[in-house]
């Protein structure tokens, strides 16, 4: 079945459209890395990960940020440059095929709920496990 949402920034500058062909294309995550905690300012982030083919922009232009993880990882990130939203991550590796969108700019946040969690060896002490959410202590 398909399934159509929409999200976008705080401000409403930005806005996109996910169309996915089934539910099952969409893997929502946590990630506990510090790179995370710096680039959102939460304790972790929160993404759905999507083909790049599901996803368009509907109303304005995200601002662009490359950066090496620290790891020797390229990640970029585009986010609203009116309020600063992040909208979405990728890492090198899914330049081509996949995108980590914020499930927090969604307008219904509650579609999709993460199936598994990296970096758990960061996760702060007062953040439990996703029941049910597979782990790992890395990638
Ligand atoms: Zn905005
Ligand atoms: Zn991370």
């Amino acid at each position: 079945m398909v399934v159509s949402v929409d999200g976008g920034c705080f401000c409403g500058s930005v806005r996109y459209h996910v169309e996915l062909t089934s539910s099952d294309e969409a893997h929502g995550s946590l990630c506990h890395c510090r790179n995370c905690k710096k680039a959102y300012g939460g304790g972790f982030m929160t993404a759905v990960k999507i083909p790049i083919s599901c996803f368009s922009y509907s109303k304005g232009n995200a601002k662009v940020h490359a950066m090496d993880n620290g790891s020797g990882v390229l990640v970029t990130r585009e986010f609203c440059d009116m309020c600063g939203s992040s909208i979405l991550e990728y890492p090198e590796s899914t330049k081509e095929t996949h995108r980590f969108i914020t499930l927090g700019t969604l307008d219904d946040p509650t579609k999709f709920e993460p199936v598994y969690e990296i970096f758990t060896k960061d996760r702060l002490n007062w953040v439990s496990p996703v029941p049910g959410a597979r782990q790992r202590a890395k990638l």
